[in-house]
């Protein structure tokens, strides 16, 4: 709590009340959400850089609320990461993601491996990938169809917990990817502790590429070139411009995904993806 005069007491402000009612609202909100349904996945369709084939898919969640509409997940994972709500929220999701890979193996499709976003903190949670396992099972999906994205901070904060999960996962054969790289403060020596398989490159390094000079890109080259040299996929995400398509498969990148292929959809809008794939 933030501390204020000598006292150490924090002055009473009739907009602090107001902000603090308004979260307890999102939170009755937000487990009557999850118990109607109304919390939903998307799905934003990945790509083989440099033959631009389907090659996976983000799970990206979504609130459809009966009065507000499509909401995004900034305006309620950080309340649900506040109230501890955002456990449920990921069982929640993840729980619909293996169901729906069922039901895409069902209908036929092949199925590209699909990543789910775990929140900071979460990681450290012991009991995870046992959960994750028992997710996988009881909706009979193979390991090798999930896969997981954390981000730096959540890889720092909790390492030595972090590492266990991971180790844990690498056995069950589900992939991690670290996300939003480059943003956070990590020594790049630590990359090499954490047991995961591809770096996400943060849009801000991919919307800043504007040409393949820049200052931009000589850092996305030496990410790549740090990625490869420890065995690890590149995922360039945000990808917008045809400018930036062409100066990622110039910087190597191995996979992209972006708002110029596709925004999240759907499931089946999604399946109409690995349905063009399927027929190329
Ligand atoms: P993120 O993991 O970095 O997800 C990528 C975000 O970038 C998504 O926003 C996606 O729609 C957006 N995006 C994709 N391509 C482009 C592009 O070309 N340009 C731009 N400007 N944006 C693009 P979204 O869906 O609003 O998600 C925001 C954040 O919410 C995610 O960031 C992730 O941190 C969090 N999130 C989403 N779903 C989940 C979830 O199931 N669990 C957890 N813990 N976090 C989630
Ligand atoms: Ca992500
Ligand atoms: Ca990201
Ligand atoms: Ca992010």
């Amino acid at each position: 709590a933030k501390k204020n005069g000598k006292n150490g007491a924090v002055g009473y402000r009739p907009d602090m009340a107001a902000a603090a009612e308004a979260e307890f609202g999102l939170q009755r909100e937000l487990a009557d959400a999850l118990a109607r349904q109304d919390i939903v996945v998307y799905y934003q369709p990945k790509f083989t850089a440099a033959s631009r084939a389907l090659s996976g898919a983000e799970a990206l969640v979504r609130w459809l609320h009966p009065q507000q509409g499509l909401i995004p997940p900034d305006r309620f994972i950080p309340a649900a990461e506040r109230s501890g709500q955002i456990e449920a929220l990921e069982i929640h999701v993840l729980d619909t993601v293996c169901a729906q890979i069922r039901r895409w193996l069902d209908a036929g499709f092949d199925v590209p491996r699909i990543s789910v976003n775990l929140s900071a903190g979460r990681v450290s949670d012991s009991g995870l990938p046992a959960r994750v396992q028992q997710c996988l099972d009881s909706h009979g999906v193979p390991s090798r169809y999930l896969m997981f994205e954390i981000t730096e901070t959540v890889a720092i904060q909790g390492m030595l917990q972090a590492v266990d999960t991971l180790k844990q996962f690498a056995r069950m054969g589900v992939d991690v990817a670290l996300d939003d790289f480059g943003t956070g403060h990590s020594s790049l020596s630590y990359l090499e502790k954490l047991p995961i398989q591809q770096l996400k490159i943060d849009r801000s390094f991919i919307g800043a590429l504007t040409d393949g000079t820049s200052q931009q890109s000589a850092i996305v080259r030496s990410i790549v070139a740090l990625a490869h040299s420890l065995d690890l996929a590149v995922v360039a995400e945000g990808v917008e411009t045809e400018d930036q398509l062409r100066y990622i498969v110039e910087l190597e990148c191995d996979e992209m995904q972006g708002f110029l292929f596709s925004h999240a959809v759907p499931a089946d809008a999604f399946a109409d993806f690995m349905r063009d794939a399927s027929r190329a």
